[in-house]
């Protein structure tokens, strides 16, 4: 028995990294997913592995989530889940971050989320369940990323205001915050064929030990098990809620 069996979940930005991982668990345990990315060519080599159906979605665009959702229940019947994984980091101190930047960012992380709510809720099984990826920096402040950080904090806005408005139909929705996450977003060197990830991923340790209580950066496969827990009946009294996952990052700083 696994734990998503006859459950159908859309994740996005499920090409990669966080979203690739939650895909493969999902469906390793029991679940339809359909894989919805704007990157086709990895994403339709993920959906054909794995044996799901794969839908281009650019979560800032409304008449995409409508052919997604339609495309979903087209192929599958029903719609009981939705990770909403998609998102995109810029680097600028706010005084330096172009207009253009900031709505780009906003467009993606925030509105596509709530796009996402809002062309899923509908036809979204009573007893589903909406994941949001939030971030460390939807909690606490981070130099650097102030407009990431502003979507990020957004986001956990929308989670509770859907969680307190689907919770009738026991819809339940709750918003994940990763730390730091060995993925292309924190570790380029992922998407660089001639560069050594795994030596990458020593040196995003080593930084990483200065500041994160557990010594390491996170892996992808950490973040999708919270992503199941949350999807799946073993969270069934939880909504509404943030829940970091960050190697105890957030819980202050050490003078030892
Ligand atoms: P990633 O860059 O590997 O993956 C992001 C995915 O989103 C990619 O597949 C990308 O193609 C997709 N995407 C981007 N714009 C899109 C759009 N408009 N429509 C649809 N898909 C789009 O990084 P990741 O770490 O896997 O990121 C997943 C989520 O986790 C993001 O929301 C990110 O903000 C969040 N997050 C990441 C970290 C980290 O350190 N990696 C930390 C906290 C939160």
């Amino acid at each position: 028995m696994g734990k998503l069996d006859g459950r159908v979940v859309i994740v996005t930005g499920a090409a990669r990294g966080q979203g690739e991982q939650e895909a493969r668990l999902f469906r390793a345990e029991g679940a339809e997913v359909v894989v919805a990315d704007v990157l086709d060519e990895q994403g339709k080599a993920l959906a054909e592995e794995i044996g799901a159906l794969y839908v281009h979605l650019d979560v800032s665009q409304e008449s995409d989530w409508r052919r997604a959702t339609q495309a979903a229940v087209e192929e599958y019947g029903r719609l009981d889940g939705l990770v909403n994984n998609a998102g995109i980091l810029r680097f600028h101190t706010l005084l330096d971050t172009p207009l253009d930047e900031f709505m780009q960012i906003v467009n993606v992380n925030q509105v596509g989320c709530f796009l996402g709510i809002k062309a899923v809720g509908p036809v979204l099984s009573d007893g589903g369940t909406i994941v949001n990826t939030a971030s460390y920096t939807g909690m606490t402040g981070m130099a650097g990323v102030g407009a990431y950080a502003a979507s990020k904090h957004a986001i956990l806005g929308l989670t509770r205001v859907a969680a307190l408005e689907l919770a009738p139909r026991g819809i339940r929705v709750n918003a994940m915050c990763p730390g730091a996450i060995d993925t292309a977003m924190s570790n380029p060197a992922v998407l660089d064929p001639t560069a050594d990830g795994e030596q990458a991923s020593r040196g995003l340790d080593r930084f990483y030990r200065k500041v994160v209580p557990l010594g390491r950066i996170g892996r992808p496969e950490e973040v999708a098990r919270l992503a199941l827990f949350l999807t799946s009946a073993d969270s069934s009294y939880i909504t509404g809620q943030p829940f970091v996952i960050d190697g105890g990052w957030l819980a202050g700083v050490s003078v030892l």
